[in-house]
């Protein structure tokens, strides 16, 4: 006789647009979520801490992981290119 399995836990992610800091669904853990693209249960807005989604869903967390690198750079990017313009203003 087989034993059942766990049911898999899904993952999605969504736009928080919600400043809250609630526990995480699967750990209890704080999320500490960010407005913006965030991991939630699939099927509700039960938010799901960082170290659970790259558990679960590595794939959604390996892209999320991404975007955020991305946005770093962007941001370190533009602050080195604009320190020629601010040093030619003064
Ligand atoms: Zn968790």
């Amino acid at each position: 006789m087989k034993t059942p399995k766990a049911k898999p836990i899904k993952i999605a992610i969504k736009l928080n647009n919600c400043a809250d800091n609630p526990p995480c669904a699967i750990c209890g853990q704080r999320t500490n979520p960010e407005i913006g693209p965030e991991f939630f249960l699939a099927d509700s807005w039960a938010l799901v801490c960082h170290p659970c989604a790259e558990k679960n869903a590595p794939e959604l967390w390996a892209l999320h992981h991404l975007k955020r690198t991305l946005a770093a750079l962007s941001v370190a990017l533009h602050a080195e290119l604009a320190e020629p313009a601010a040093t030619v203003i003064e």
